[in-house]
């Protein structure tokens, strides 16, 4: 079993961890280039206080863009599936996560879907609240009943570094302020989506967080519906088909689990009625996905017999 097999986990780390010297940490935001490109850490959660680790698992990281996979449940939860999906839709693009192209190519110019900035963008810019810093309480607080751990908050430092350099995402927001896809205020709407991107935890947190999108939207522990059911599948059918940038479909066919992944290295990943996986190891690859994190998943699956498929 995944969740009593220690030694193995030790093992798997250990090798996966050689391929860390492929990689490469993030730059284009400045503030996660400090992070050291040799860590390894995953948190594997099966409910209840079982909760595996290995690597440095006390080390800290920012979601990026796995916090896509949550405002869009909770813009799901707060206004439903018609709405949302009139202005963001559901289909992979095979581009790079931060690419403009397909807003111009693509008629009517809504982002293709919530994984990719454009997408993600319009998403935050649905989330209910009165003002800017009710919004991000309201996310706040979301990730705090995923986790079970209060004190999670954004790092204001990646946030301030990321909102001075993100003039790509201004870009696609202008894009779409034009085309009538959103109506915010541009700065006020990268502010939030900046301090979205940049709540700060542990593979621990991760973990839980997968595991409640894996067991339908549940914390199994006390029965607590965090997530509705179909919100719950929504976000798994992202995470396979969208949630590794344009290395989804080769990630689906090599370990074929829902997941998906961050630009800081992190890797949430949600296995149907079964695990939460968290992982983090910011060298990444040249699409932008954790490259030991993505080979100690793929070995995980092919140990366990993971796969969806
Ligand atoms: N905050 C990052 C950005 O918008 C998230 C990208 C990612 O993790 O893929 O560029």
């Amino acid at each position: 079993m995944i969740c009593n097999d220690q030694g193995t986990l030790n093992e798997m780390i250990e090798a996966a961890k050689n391929y860390t010297q492929f990689g490469k940490v993030a730059d284009y935001i400045p503030a996660l280039q400090l992070a050291n490109n040799d860590t390894l850490s995953v948190a594997v959660y099966g409910g209840g206080k079982s909760c595996m680790k290995a690597g440095n698992i006390e080390e800290t990281f920012t979601l990026q863009s796995i916090s896509k996979v949550i405002t869009l449940a909770l813009v799901l939860m707060d206004h439903g599936e018609e709405y949302v999906f009139s202005r963001v839709g559901m289909e992979p693009t095979g581009d790079p996560f931060n690419s403009i192209i397909k807003l111009e190519t693509h008629t009517p110019s809504k982002p293709l879907n919530p994984m990719i900035n454009a997408g993600a963008l319009a998403v935050t810019s649905m989330i209910s609240g009165r003002t800017a810093r009710d919004k991000l309480d309201r996310l706040l607080q979301f990730v705090h009943d995923l986790t079970g751990r209060k004190t999670i908050n954004f790092n204001e430092n990646v946030a301030k570094s990321e909102f001075e350099t993100a003039d790509l995402n201004r870009s696609l927001c202008y894009f779409m302020k034009q085309h009538g896809v959103i109506h915010d205020n541009v700065e006020e709407l990268l502010d939030l989506y900046t301090k979205q991107c940049a709540i700060e935890m542990n593979c621990e947190d991760l973990a839980k967080m997968g595991y409640i999108i894996a067991n339908e939207g549940q914390d199994t522990e006390t029965k607590q519906q965090i997530i509705p059911h179909d919100i719950a599948r929504i976000l798994k059918t992202f995470m396979i088909t969208c949630g590794m940038y344009n290395a989804s479909g080769e990630f689906a066919i090599r370990v074929g689990i829902p997941a998906k992944s961050g630009v800081s290295g992190g890797i949430m990943a949600s296995i149907p009625h079964g695990v939460g996986i968290g992982i983090y190891g910011p060298a990444l690859d040249d699409k932008g996905n954790s490259i030991a994190g993505m080979k100690l998943l793929e070995s995980l699956s092919a140990h366990y017999d993971l796969s969806i498929f």
